[in-house]
């Protein structure tokens, strides 16, 4: 079949020749211009100034956002795409590209070119930052006295992981600010059903007490809007404490549901003790405290241990064979062996 156009040459697709189809057809329809919005403060990219997305790679996300915006006809099919950035200027940008389409079973390389022009907008996250904005406070505190500062870094560290990997699957979570208050530290939270799940994991992990409150801020669209504040209490001993107890030293195992479970570090046996009589602890040393030693010798369930800073040897009562690492607590100059999993 000739092609209905031209009447020369063979027809290969909708009755028309290549050529006649490539003449009578755009492919591909690229904007002349294409504007994209760019956050000065996170870098972060929209199209439209509404909806936004965190860049890694400036460069890269201008172009994907470019290239989201090529139009292709119904029946063609991008086999390949790939496109060049050239810089005019801080703003403007030339972007190059090249297209392999699938028409209809008709394969055809093109090549496209549009002018990128990049205006500066602050994004509503950073808007938000900047004055402030947040709907709920996590307080963690440490139980009627300061927290260490190992608590806090641990704290810390749990709180911004968690936001950073919530702010990455949904942009309107973040920490505004964070302070120093009473001893503990003050967190607050762009998001309060955020927060709460952070402070959620924060008192589990500290085996902690969350107590919630709320403070009326104000009205919007009819509504009451609250301030949310989580306080996260955490506990005087933690799992992994070392602990005197009816005069003999114990180790934290657990504490869930009101009971402890506590292990003799001398007669070597777990123990399981009620709530009430955590008032009967007393700290003797913190898990951070525990440290590696080497056996040297083993006889009747006591062993020769080298002791870590001073190299003399100690015996101590452990199950363990010459050659292995235990861990060890020093405790008023005596040396304990911790339970094997601990
Ligand atoms: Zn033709
Ligand atoms: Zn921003």
């Amino acid at each position: 079949m000739k092609c209905f156009r031209c009447g020369k040459r063979d027809a290969v697709i909708d009755g028309l020749c290549r050529e006649c189809y490539l003449e009578t057809h755009e492919l591909i329809e690229v904007q002349e211009y294409i504007d994209l919005f760019v956050c000065p403060h996170c870098l972060s990219i929209s199209k439209d100034g509404n909806r936004w997305k965190d860049t890694e790679d400036l460069e890269k996300s201008i172009i994907d956002n470019a290239l989201s915006m090529v139009k292709i006809p119904k029946n063609a099919r991008i086999i390949e795409m790939d496109a060049g950035l050239r810089e005019q200027d801080e703003r403007n940008y030339i972007l190059a590209g090249s297209a392999l389409l699938d028409i209809g079973g008709m394969k055809e390389e093109l090549s496209f070119e549009s002018k990128i022009r990049l205006k500066r907008m602050t994004c509503p996250r950073c808007s938000r930052i900047h004055g402030g904005y947040y709907e709920a406070i996590i307080q963690v505190r440490g139980p009627n006295r300061a927290m260490t500062d190992e608590e806090k870094i641990e704290a810390e560290e749990l709180i911004a992981g968690m936001a950073e990997e919530m702010g990455r699957s949904s942009r309107d979570v973040f920490i505004t600010d964070e302070m120093e208050m009473h001893g503990g530290l003050d967190f607050y939270i762009s998001n309060a059903r955020a927060a709460k799940n952070i402070a959620k994991e924060l008192s589990r992990r500290f085996s902690g007490k969350i107590t919630e409150s709320k403070k009326l801020a104000g009205r919007k669209e009819g509504e009451d809007i609250y301030r949310f504040t989580y306080l996260v209490r955490l506990p005087e001993f933690r799992k992994g404490d070392f602990i005197e107890y009816m005069g003999e030293y114990h180790q934290i195992i657990s504490s869930s549901g009101g009971t402890w479970r506590i292990y003799s570090l001398e007669k070597r046996v777990e123990k399981k003790v009620r709530g009430g009589e955590v008032k009967k602890f007393k700290a003797v040393a913190r898990k951070e405290d525990a440290e590696e030693a080497v056996v040297i010798s083993y006889r009747d369930g006591e062993a020769q241990v080298l002791h870590p800073e001073t190299y003399k040897t100690v015996t101590i009562k452990t199950e363990k064979d010459p050659g292995e690492s235990i861990r060890i607590i020093r405790i008023n100059g005596e040396i304990y062996a911790l339970r094997d999993d601990e």
